[in-house]
This record gives structure tokens, C-alpha cells and sequence, in this order.
């Protein structure tokens, strides 16, 4: 039997995308030969990496003049690459932080040039999104980090700006609908809603590149990768691959907007069972409460012994919380099924009782 896994990333993807993936391990479009050991110049790749792409722009609806890229490195080296291709010589970025990941983001910047961290939640421990800030005008862009897959916030609106929009969308990306073309460069690693670990979406507005005056590395040049359409290096083939099945899946499942009931009510089940059942409380401020990754805690420490052991003998993996907050965590991305959610309300109500 399958764990439930509620792992926060890598994390649960669909089983019939295991599957594939597994056969195309062994034997990759009837080649008798493995995905894993054949040129990525080779028409099979290729064709690969296009149909990648291209679900990429037709599940986020994008317009022309966006490029899709298959990258390596993670979310971690876009917060650096960002800077590189955005940041001006001698000019200024604004960040909001909403937690560790932006946080990091901030760090690496810094290193590139002036930033102003215009809003901030960090003295209440990252638990909600702040709200009343100004965003600065004189800035080359503004970042944003649309889900805090630590401390269990999401952003439902995003900051109005005439300056480029960057979001870090690791962990929500393809999971609710939203205006995409309100972003300049969104990025996203690929273990959460999309593959395995090992390559990075990044969707750019061409015209912003360029622009900065600065020399930008081989590997950390947006356009450069663009020019050689994800492979100026060899790219992940297996991660690209199994990123292209799970969007596959997820248009024959009928794309965002399906996805996002199902996401909607897997959420509002166990919100639901957070506040009803004395036993818990929730971590993340409630206007702000992630629909991917539910954050609680146990309203008595001392229950903690007593239900470890109900959610293990249930079969469920992966809800432990993050080292920085402690508590639990139950990360319900795309391919998590609702029965799995059940199954947890259920071990929840058996502590109660
Ligand atoms: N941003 C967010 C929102 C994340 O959740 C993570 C990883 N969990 C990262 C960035 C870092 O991603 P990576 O490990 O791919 O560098």
C-alpha cells in the first residue's frame, strides 16, 4: 500500500506519471534503448523539451513574447541569476519577505546591488503576509515569494507595480488560476508541483532582458539559454521528462482551473478539522493560509507521542514540520489525492477521542 504523502518537496506526484517515467527509464519511445542514455540532441529529446515548453505556456496561458526554460541550479540560483539579468549597474531592486526562501532571495541580491525590503513579516515568525506597505517606485524591479512553503502563507494578491514583477513560485506554481502576465519572470523548482528535483522552470518577458550594462556569465544568462532553447548545457533529461508527463496529466485533468477546485477542497477540509477540533491550532494567520502547504500545531505538547503513533499506523508520510517551526506541516500538492486528506482528518479525530 502507498503512503499518503504529504512530504513538502520532493513530494508526491501522480502515480500513473511514475509509471511512465519508470518505462521510459528502461525503454524510451520503443528504442529499445533508456531516456537516461541517449543524446539529448536526439529528435526523441527534443521533442521532448518543445512539448515541455509548450504545455508550460498553454497551462499558464501565456502570450507571445514569453520564453520557457528548462534550467538547472533550483529556486536557489535564481535568486542570484534574477539580479544578474534584472539588477542594473548601481541600481535597486525592491523584496517583500515573507520567510526563509525570500529571505535567501534577499541575501543573494545583495550581493548585486541596492535592496530595499519594502514589507516584512519576519517579527511574527513569517506566520501571515504583510499587508500595508508601499512599494517603492524607484526601483528596477520588485520580488515576491507567492508561497511560503515553511510557515504555510500564500499570497492572494500581489504588489501593484510599474517596475518588473518577479515571483518565486516554487511552491504553488500550476495549482490555482492567476493572471501569469502580470509577472515579468516567475520561477519554480521543479519538485513541488511539476517533477522531480533537478530542474528549474523560469517564464520570462523577453523584452526585460539585456538591459542591466552588466557582463553576465554563460550559465547565468537568461538569453543565452533562451538562444539554445534550454540546452546551451545538457539538461535534466529525466526531470524535464517527468516535468512533461505531470503537465501532461494536469491538461488532461482539465489544467488549472480543475485543479484548483480539487486544491480548494482538499484545503478547506483539513482548515476546517484545524479549527473545529480542540486538539490543534493552526500556525498561519487564517486570511492568509496556504492552500498547498497547512501548517498546525498540537494545542498540547504532550499529545504528541499519542498521535505520531495514529498518523504512522495510518499510513501517512512527510507531515512533520519544518526544523525552523516545529509542529506539523501537511503539504497538499497537485497530485495528493483528497482521500489522503480524509485519512488524515480521521487520525486528527481519533486523538480527539
Ligand atoms: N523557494 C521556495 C518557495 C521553496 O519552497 C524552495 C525549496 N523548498 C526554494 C525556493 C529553494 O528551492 P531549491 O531547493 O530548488 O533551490
Amino acid at each position: 500500500m502507498k503512503k499518503h504523502n504529504f512530504s513538502a518537496g520532493p513530494c508526491i506526484l501522480p502515480q500513473e506519471v511514475l509509471k511512465k517515467a519508470a518505462d521510459a527509464v528502461l525503454n524510451f519511445n520503443n528504442l529499445n534503448l533508456s531516456l537516461i542514455e541517449i543524446s539529448h540532441r536526439s529528435k526523441d529529446f527534443v521533442d521532448v523539451m518543445e512539448n515541455a515548453r509548450s504545455l508550460v505556456k498553454e497551462l499558464l496561458n501565456l502570450p507571445e513574447g514569453y520564453s520557457v526554460l528548462f534550467l538547472q541550479g533550483g529556486a536557489s540560483l535564481e535568486f542570484l541569476m534574477t539580479p544578474y539579468n534584472l539588477l542594473k549597474v548601481n541600481g535597486k531592486a525592491g523584496y517583500m519577505n515573507t520567510g526563509t526562501w525570500s529571505t535567501a532571495a534577499i541575501k543573494e541580491a545583495k550581493m548585486m546591488g541596492e535592496i530595499n525590503v519594502f514589507a516584512s513579516s519576519e517579527d511574527k515568525g513569517f506566520n501571515y503576509i504583510p499587508k500595508n506597505y508601499t512599494v517603492p517606485t524607484d526601483v528596477d524591479y520588485i520580488h515576491c515569494t507567492s508561497n511560503n512553503t515553511i510557515y504555510g502563507t500564500q499570497l492572494k494578491t500581489f504588489p501593484k507595480t510599474d517596475s518588473l514583477l518577479v515571483c518565486d513560485m516554487s511552491s504553488d506554481i500550476f495549482s490555482r488560476q492567476l493572471d501569469f502576465t502580470q509577472f515579468d519572470l516567475i520561477y519554480a523548482g521543479a519538485q513541488k508541483n511539476m517533477g522531480p528535483a533537478g530542474t528549474t522552470l523560469v517564464v520570462v518577458k523577453d523584452e526585460i532582458l539585456g538591459k542591466t550594462g552588466r557582463t553576465i556569465p554563460s550559465m547565468l544568462d537568461y538569453q543565452v539559454h533562451i538562444k539554445k532553447d534550454s540546452m546551451y548545457n545538457t539538461p535534466a533529461v529525466f526531470p524535464v521528462y517527468v516535468s512533461m508527463l505531470t503537465l501532461q496529466w494536469l491538461k488532461d485533468l482539465g489544467g488549472i482551473s480543475a485543479i484548483e477546485k480539487i486544491n480548494e477542497e482538499k484545503a478547506a477540509l483539513l482548515y476546517a478539522e484545524i479549527d473545529r477540533n480542540p486538539h490543534f491550532v493552526g500556525y498561519a494567520a487564517k486570511e492568509d493560509r496556504s492552500l498547498m502547504n497547512v501548517t498546525f500545531n498540537l494545542t498540547n505538547e504532550s499529545d504528541k507521542e499519542a498521535f505520531d503513533k495514529i498518523w504512522n499506523e495510518a499510513g501517512i508520510s512527510g507531515i512533520k514540520g519544518h526544523r525552523s517551526v516545529g509542529g506539523y506541516r501537511a503539504s497538499m500538492y497537485n497530485a495528493l489525492p483528497l482521500e489522503s486528506v480524509k485519512v488524515l482528518i480521521k487520525a486528527m479525530q481519533q486523538l480527539e477521542k
